[in-house]
C-alpha cells in the first residue's frame, strides 16, 4: 500500500492532505480528463483498464481514488460519489477491501503481480467492483507485465486496473493498447498560487501574493509539492507567508539583479555590468541558473510587448516584480528582447565550454552589450547605426584573463569618420577586431528595427551564390544571432582553416548581395558548433540539441526563432503556454 500524502504527516501541518481532492470537482487543472471521466461513467461507458500518465503531483493517485469511489459508491456508479456511505468514507480513509494499491517501484516481483491478479478472479468481497491501483507500474517487471496481460486480456467483470506513471513510454504496447489512457498537465503556477491564496484564505493564515508566486513556481506544476511547501513557509514565518521568508527558505535569489543588469545594458554600461557580474560571482551566484533566469524574464518581457493579455489573464506566470517589469518592458524594444533572448540561450549552452562560469557569463552579457549597444534608452530616432562588427577576430588559446579580452564578441568599432553614423563608444574591451571596408549608410539602419523573418540558415545557404571554399564554409558556419543589419555566424575550431580572408570576403558579399549592402557579418570560432547546414545534413544530434530543442518545447514563443537553427522538434511534445522554466 502507498500513501503519496505520507502516513506521517502532521496533522496540523498537513495542508496536502487535508486539501487533497475528493471529487472531481475540486481537482485543479485536469479538467479535460475530469469531463471525460464524467462522460464516461454517467453514460455508463466503463473501462477495464485507465491509465492516467503525467509527472509527479499533479494528481494521479488521487484521481484514481476518486475513480474508485464513483464506482464503487453506494448511490451506484456515478461521477459524483456521495462521500458519505461506507464505501466513500471508507475509500477516503484507505480501509476499502476491494481497493488495493500497489507501488510497483517496491513491488516489481511477477510473484507479488500473480498473488494479486489470483486474488482478482475471486468476486468483490462489499464492494461492486475490485479496483487495483498501481502506481509507477512501468517500473514492474517484464513477467509482471505479461501476468497482468493474461488478466487484461480477459477481465473478470468486477475487475478494475487504475494504473498511474510518469513514464508511459517504458509500458509494453501490449498493455497500453489495452488501457483507457489520460494524460495529466502539470499545473501552471499561476493556477497554482490561485490555489494557495484560497487554501490559506480558508486556513486564515495571511500570505503576500509574491510569496504564493514563489511557492508556486518552485513546486514545479505539483499542487501536492506547493502545499508541502506552503506547509513549511508557515513554520518558517512564524504563522504567515511573507515574500522575503519564503525566499530564504528555498535558497532563492532576489531577482532584482536581473533588472540591474538590463539597467546596465540599457546604460551600455560594460564596467557596470562586468561589476556585477563580480558581485554575483562572490556571492556564489550559479550563473546556469541566471541565465536561465534572465531567459525567463526576457520571455516575460516578449510577451508583456506582444501578448500582454496572456499576462493580465494569468495564462502565464507572474512572477516577476510589476514595476520593474513595466520599467524594463518600456525600455526595450520588441527585436532587441528576441535578440537577447537568442544570446542567452545560446551563452547557457556554451556554459560548459567556457574557461569557466563567470567568463561565460561575462561573455554573453558583453555579446548583449555588443549586438545591441545601449538598445534599452533609446528611442529609435537616437538609435546609432549598429556597430560595425568585425570579421573572424582568431582567438588562439589563452589565459583566461586574456580569453575575456581578446573576445569573439563582435565588439563595435568606431566607422570612418566620413560616415554620419553617430560613433559609438566601443566596451571596455580590447578586442583585435579588424573593420570590414565600410560600405555606404542607408539610412535604414538607423531607423526603427523592422519586423522580420528570422532566417532560415540552411535556406539562406542554399539560396547563396557561392561554390568552392566559400561554400564550404558557408557550409560550416551557425547562425548566432542575426538583425535586420547585421549577422553572426560561428565556425567550429576545427573548421578554424576555413575563415581564410578570401573565403571569408566572398561570402560576405554573398549576403551582402542578397541582403543589402549594409549588412554586417561578424564570424567568430567557438568550440561548440552544432547547427551548421553541414551538420544538419548529416543529422547530428547529440545532448545538447537535445537541450535546445527542450527550450524550444518548454517555451512556444520561440519555437519559431529557433527553428532557423535546424532544431528538431517532435510537434507532439510540444505543449501550448506551459511554464518556461
Ligand atoms: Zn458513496
Amino acid at each position: 500500500m502507498t500513501d503519496l500524502f505520507g502516513e506521517s504527516a502532521s496533522p496540523a501541518l498537513a495542508l496536502a492532505r487535508k486539501w487533497r481532492p475528493r471529487v472531481f470537482a475540486d481537482l485543479k487543472g485536469q479538467e479535460h480528463v475530469v469531463r471525460a471521466l464524467s462522460n464516461a461513467l454517467t453514460q455508463g461507458r466503463l473501462h477495464h483498464a485507465y491509465l492516467l500518465t503525467g509527472t509527479r503531483g499533479v494528481g494521479k493517485t488521487t484521481l484514481a481514488r476518486i475513480l474508485a469511489k464513483c464506482l464503487n459508491c453506494e448511490t451506484g456508479v456515478t461521477a459524483t460519489p456521495c462521500g458519505v456511505c461506507s464505501a466513500c468514507t471508507q475509500i477516503d480513509a484507505g480501509r476499502f477491501v476491494d481497493l488495493l494499491e500497489l507501488d510497483a517501484a517496491s513491488n516489481t516481483g511477477v510473484d507479488n503481480m500473480r498473488e494479486v491478479l489470483d486474488n482478482a478472479q475471486y468476486a468483490p468481497t462489499v464492494g461492486r467492483y475490485k479496483v487495483y491501483i498501481i502506481d509507477e507500474v512501468h517500473m514492474l517487471s517484464k513477467p509482471a507485465f505479461n501476468s497482468m496481460l493474461k488478466t487484461l486480456e480477459e477481465p473478470p467483470a468486477h475487475v478494475k486496473f487504475i494504473l498511474a506513471t510518469t513514464d508511459p513510454q517504458k509500458i509494453p504496447v501490449t498493455v497500453l493498447s489495452r488501457c483507457l489512457q489520460f494524460n495529466l498537465k502539470p499545473m501552471p503556477p499561476a493556477l497554482v498560487a490561485q490555489h494557495l491564496a484560497e487554501v490559506l484564505a480558508d486556513e486564515n493564515v495571511n500570505a503576500e501574493p509574491a510569496a504564493l508566486n514563489l511557492l508556486a513556481r518552485a513546486a514545479a506544476g505539483s499542487m501536492r509539492d506547493a502545499l508541502s511547501l506552503t506547509d513549511q513557509a508557515i513554520a518558517y514565518g512564524g504563522g504567515a507567508i511573507e515574500a522575503a521568508g519564503v525566499e530564504a527558505m528555498l535558497g532563492t535569489v532576489r531577482r532584482d539583479y536581473l533588472f540591474d543588469l538590463l539597467d546596465a545594458l540599457a546604460a551600455n554600461d560594460a564596467d557596470g555590468l562586468m561589476q556585477q557580474a563580480q558581485q554575483l560571482a562572490e556571492g556564489g551566484m550559479a550563473f546556469d541558473a541566471a541565465l536561465q533566469d534572465m531567459g525567463s524574464l526576457l520571455t516575460q518581457l516578449a510577451l508583456m510587448l506582444h501578448a500582454p493579455d496572456s499576462i493580465k489573464s494569468g495564462a502565464l506566470e507572474a512572477s516577476f516584480e510589476d514595476e520593474r517589469m513595466q520599467m524594463a518592458a518600456s525600455q526595450l524594444n520588441a527585436e532587441t528582447v528576441q535578440l537577447y533572448y537568442q544570446i542567452v540561450l545560446n551563452g547557457r549552452r556554451d556554459l560548459p565550454y567556457a574557461p569557466d562560469e563567470v567568463s561565460g557569463f561575462c561573455m554573453t552579457l558583453l555579446r548583449m552589450l555588443a549586438f545591441a549597444p545601449g538598445a534599452g534608452n533609446r528611442t529609435p530616432q537616437e538609435r546609432p547605426a549598429p556597430a560595425r562588427v568585425a570579421t573572424a577576430s582568431r582567438v588562439e588559446p589563452a589565459p583566461r584573463a586574456a580569453m575575456l579580452a581578446a573576445a569573439p564578441v563582435a565588439a563595435p568599432v568606431a566607422v570612418p569618420a566620413a560616415s554620419p553614423a553617430p560613433v559609438i563608444a566601443a566596451p571596455d574591451v580590447a578586442s583585435p577586431v579588424a573593420a570590414l571596408p565600410s560600405a555606404p549608410e542607408p539610412a535604414l539602419i538607423a531607423s526603427e528595427p523592422t519586423p522580420h523573418a528570422a532566417w532560415d540558415w540552411l535556406a539562406v545557404v542554399a539560396s547563396l551564390r557561392l561554390g568552392g571554399m566559400a561554400k564550404m564554409l558557408a557550409d560550416h558556419c551557425e547562425l548566432v544571432a542575426q538583425t535586420d543589419a547585421s549577422v553572426m555566424l560561428r565556425v567550429a575550431e576545427a573548421h578554424k582553416h576555413l575563415l581564410d580572408r578570401a573565403y571569408q570576403d566572398k561570402l560576405v558579399a554573398a549576403l551582402r548581395d542578397k541582403f543589402g549592402p549594409a549588412l554586417t557579418v561578424s564570424i567568430e570560432l567557438g568550440a561548440a558548433v552544432e547547427k551548421t547546414p553541414q551538420q544538419v545534413r548529416t543529422r547530428i544530434k547529440d545532448e545538447r540539441q537535445a537541450e535546445a530543442v527542450a527550450a524550444i518545447e518548454s517555451d512556444p514563443f520561440v519555437r519559431e526563432l529557433v527553428e532557423q537553427f535546424g532544431g528538431q522538434i517532435d510537434a507532439s511534445t510540444i505543449q501550448p503556454l506551459g511554464e518556461s522554466t
